[in-house]
């Protein structure tokens, strides 16, 4: 096997988080071959975006944030699946930064005071890494009796592509986030809906305060410096109601009921006798963090999550962890890229480095 190549941080991922890393580590100072490389899994530019279901318009999305130092042109009908890989491709050349794939890392391991980080194509020894492989790969359905009895087709919202495949069909919907609502309120045109969460809904009429978003932040912040899985966006924000979701509402297609208890060989059942008949089940239930991958490094507190204070790993100052817990938004993935650049500056450049 070959010697590993060496630099001093590796990058892993180029969604926003990765790109924004990216940037930051070039105007600090960081050289584009010894300094740093990004390495990303997918075929092409876009994070998770390329791969988000073709009638996720960029003007149905909360909003994607700028990345720093350029525009984001996208507007209204176009798809976000379109509009923000052409974006990033723009960036990643705009800004020359270098950007490898498609690499997939396997594992992060320790190597003397840094790591070695295993890939498809070969390894890299680095100083520090920046992880920020984002949530998308890694898909969470939960599990409840009878499941593998069901007959019907079951998918989750990475596996999602059009209403038309479901209609005429009678469809279980399960999650209480954005996305399950966007789902429902387009196969609810076509197809027989119920909706089913855990907890009732919390509508929020008017949009999300910038006050209200830090307190939600602060509170994800404070779990996973506990090492606590840092819960739901939505249950830290409520759904905003938007003029589809109102129209959604008079439509009675966001009226909910609890999950339920078990799965048939034909549907859904709860133990009150109540049951509903189901050609598909749509998992809408989120997704866990992708950092398979960081599992020699065996950072997990006994919460289950990686403990981190903003995106450094508690105890681990040349690691960071970025589109993570607090930083689980396009804004977040900004604002960490630049912290975790600008520490790693500081830890690792001559003097000059700065904010
Ligand atoms: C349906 C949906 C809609 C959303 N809408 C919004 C919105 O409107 N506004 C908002 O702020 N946020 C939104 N979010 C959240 C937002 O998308 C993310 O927080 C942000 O884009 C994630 O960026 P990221 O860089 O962390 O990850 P990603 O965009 O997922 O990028 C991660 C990259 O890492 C790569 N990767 C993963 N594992 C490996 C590996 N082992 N080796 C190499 N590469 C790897 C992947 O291939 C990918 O390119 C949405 C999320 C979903 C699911």
């Amino acid at each position: 096997m070959s010697a590993s190549r060496e630099v001093d941080v590796v990058v892993i991922g180029a969604g926003q988080g990765g790109l924004s890393t990216g940037f930051h580590l070039a105007r600090l100072g960081f050289d584009r071959e010894t300094g740093f490389v990004v390495l990303d899994g997918d075929d092409g530019p876009g994070g998770a975006w390329r791969h988000r279901w073709p009638s996720l318009t960029v003007g149905t999305t909360h909003r994607v944030h700028d990345l720093p130092g350029l525009h984001f042109p996208g507007e209204g009908e176009q798809p976000a699946a379109e509009a923000v890989p052409a974006y990033f491709a723009e960036y990643e050349r705009r800004f020359d930064l270098p950007v490898h794939r498609p690499v997939r890392v396997t594992a992060v391991r320790r190597n003397g005071a840094g790591f070695l980080v295993e890939t498809s194509d070969g390894d890299w020894s680095a100083r520090a890494v920046v992880n920020a492989t984002g949530t998308w790969t890694r898909p969470f359905v939960p599990r409840y009796p009878g499941q593998e009895t069901f007959r019907g087709r079951q998918l989750h919202t990475v596996d999602y592509r059009s209403a038309r495949e479901f209609a005429g069909q009678s469809v279980v919907v399960v999650g209480g986030g954005a996305s399950a609502v966007q789902l429902l309120g387009e196969i609810s045109e076509v197809a027989d809906t119920t909706w089913v969460t855990r907890r009732p809904p919390r509508w929020r009429e008017e949009p999300f305060a910038e006050e209200a978003g830090r307190e939600a932040v602060a509170r994800v912040a404070a779990a996973v410096r506990e090492g606590r899985s840092p819960g739901s966006v939505v249950g830290a924000t409520g759904l905003v109601v938007t003029p589809w979701i109102r129209e959604a509402r008079e439509r009675g297609v966001l009226e909910r009921l609890p999950v339920f208890d078990r799965i048939t060989p034909d549907g859904v059942a709860w133990d009150d006798g109540r049951s509903v008949r189901a050609d598909a089940i749509l998992w809408a239930t989120g997704f866990r963090a992708a950092v398979a991958h960081l599992a020699p490094l065996r950072l997990r507190a006994s919460g289950g999550a990686i403990p981190v204070e903003g995106t450094q790993v508690i105890g681990e100052p040349l690691l960071h962890l970025v589109g993570y817990g607090p930083t689980a938004s396009t804004i977040g993935a900004n604002r960490g890229g630049r912290a975790a650049a600008v520490d790693l500056a500081r830890r690792l450049l001559p003097r000059r480095a700065a904010a």
